[in-house]
């Protein structure tokens, strides 16, 4: 069921049922493109919300986790198809809650349906290990237990593809979910949830609590049966989820954010480096953690490679998603761009120059969004703030450099470590960018976005704390070891003393 073009009230998903808000409160989830435009009314829970929604997926976790992980993948399989036939109807409600062209929404669905089949088929593996005991008649292997109730927030960005890389490999572990979307764009996990429930998804397996970060994220992450949580955001709050698992050793994975660079060398082939510096900047308007805000040119082709980009960038059409010829959207909303505008100013005062946008775009029937230009700084220094810190907008920053060594070090020398990119045809030169480039995902020769769902996903520093999601490193976080040991010998057998037959 689609809610395209219409706005409605929406109400929590818990334990099988659609409720209001215990307090009764509600919030609105409007168009970037145009805020006059209402998408939906949601709930604005609280931890009493919260604590429903635990005590349900507390008490279906008994069930679910003893249902075979082939069976499970069923359900899972019927969600992908469905996925499959609604693509487009899911694409253009994303659209116009989050505000990226068409082309992008219909990719962030394809990643959800995707990252569904995918774990679908780890129903059929979900592999241990079996390895020889060093005693005779004795059997060891590994196994891997769900975890319980998993709590995950997630953010505005990827509005269904960033939920389904949590919900799916946690169901197929399975765990039981309680989810606070992001509150700009609920009504994407909604449309998820929803076809999950189509599919046979028993009641309590996953809950729905919609609300504002402090009121209905904070006590999920708190909550004692809550046995562990997944967060993709800011640093800012990743640290603060952080510091609320500490204390009870909850497992908690955290996905922060990027400052992603490309670095074209000289014997790039700079139509590419070119074609992929717009991509990666200016993808979903730069608001992707991996979006390429910084590019460092070698001295030789800086000159050319600017002039090129420059011009690739003043032709790129600003406008509504739902338009088909639009390259560029909106950002999420004021506060987002009241940022942009922010580190727009502050690269001025740094003394960077201006060479593409600058500003933000209200001509053109855009007065009623949350638009900005897309904007090109060169002359930047690597130690500057635009090149520093995280904006999250339509903003990059070009660096020169003169030599190999010098761009890794730019490259390495910022707080995050997401994703790094290297346009060159020197194999030795991209086998050396590989292995020296501190983030978790490098590209050679495409930009530094582009991430597919069966391999790792995230990065190291600020950007995340070790795990990672996607591929089977998902099934990693959403599962715990056990391990067996079986003897058969019939005596006391005692490894590391009897080491005879
Ligand atoms: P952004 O600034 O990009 O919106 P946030 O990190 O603030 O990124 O938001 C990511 C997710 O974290 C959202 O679902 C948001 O509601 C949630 N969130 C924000 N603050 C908190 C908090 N104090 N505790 C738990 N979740 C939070």
């Amino acid at each position: 069921m689609s809610t395209s073009a219409v706005s409605r009230i929406h109400k929590n998903f818990i334990n099988g049922d659609w409720v209001e808000a215990r307090q009764g409160r509600t919030f609105e989830n409007r168009n970037p493109a145009d805020t006059s435009e209402l998408v939906g009314i949601f709930p604005s829970s609280t931890h009493e919300d919260v604590n429903a929604a635990v005590e349900a997926a507390k008490a279906a976790f008994v069930k679910w986790r003893l249902m075979p992980a082939p069976r499970r993948a069923e359900i899972l399989y019927r969600a992908a198809e469905i996925l499959v036939k609604r693509k487009e109807d899911m694409a253009r409600d994303m659209t116009r809650e989050m505000g990226k062209p068409l082309s992008e929404t219909r990719g962030d669905v394809q990643e959800a349906i995707d990252m569904t089949y995918y774990m679908a088929g780890e129903g059929r593996r979900l592999f241990g290990q079996t390895v020889p005991s060093e005693l005779p008649n004795k059997f060891a292997m590994s196994v891997r237990d769900p975890l319980g109730v998993v709590g995950m927030i997630t953010p505005w960005n990827f509005p269904m593809a960033i939920p389904s890389w949590k919900i799916m490999p946690a169901l197929i572990c399975g765990n039981t979910v309680v989810i606070k979307p992001a509150e700009d764009t609920p009504l994407s996990t909604y449309n998820l949830v929803q076809i999950l429930i189509e599919s046979g998804l028993p009641r309590g397996v996953v809950n729905i609590v919609n609300g504002m970060g402090p009121d209905a994220g904070a006590p999920l992450i708190t909550h004692p049966d809550v046995s562990a949580v997944s967060f993709t955001g800011s640093t800012e709050t990743g640290r603060i989820v952080n510091q609320a698992c500490a204390p009870s050793f909850k497992p908690c994975h955290l996905e922060m954010g990027g400052k992603n660079i490309i670095i074209v060398m000289d014997d790039a082939n700079l139509e590419l480096a070119v074609e992929g510096a717009v991509w990666g900047g200016f993808g979903t308007s730069g608001q992707r953690c991996t979006a390429a805000s910084r590019v460092a040119v070698h001295a030789k082709v800086h000159k050319e490679f600017l002039d090129r980009f420059a011009a690739r960038v003043k032709s790129l059409k600003i406008g509504d998603g739902l338009d088909p010829g639009t390259d560029v959207g909106p950002v999420i909303n004021e506060t987002q761009l009241e940022t942009v505008m922010k580190y727009v100013e502050i690269g001025k005062n740094e003394g960077a120059k201006i060479v593409a946008g600058g500003h933000r775009a209200e001509s053109g029937g855009l007065s009623s969004g949350w638009f900005h230009e897309p904007t090109i700084f060169s002359g930047v220094d690597p130690r500057m703030r635009i090149a520093q810190e995280e904006i999250f907008g339509p903003v990059v920053a070009v660096i020169s450099f003169s030599s190999f060594d010098e761009s890794i070090e730019i490259a390495n020398n910022v707080k995050y470590g997401l994703s790094a990119s290297i346009y060159t045809r020197n194999a030795n030169q991209a086998f050396r960018a590989m292995r020296d480039l501190q983030t978790g995902i490098v590209y050679v020769n495409a930009p530094t976005i582009g991430a597919e769902i069966q391999l790792p996903f995230g990065g190291t520093k600020g950007t995340g704390n070790g795990h990672r999601e996607a591929g089977t490193a998902a099934i990693d976080f959403y599962s715990e070891w056990k391990t067996l040991y079986i003897d058969y010998s019939d005596r006391l057998q005692r490894a590391q003393i009897d080491a005879e037959l």
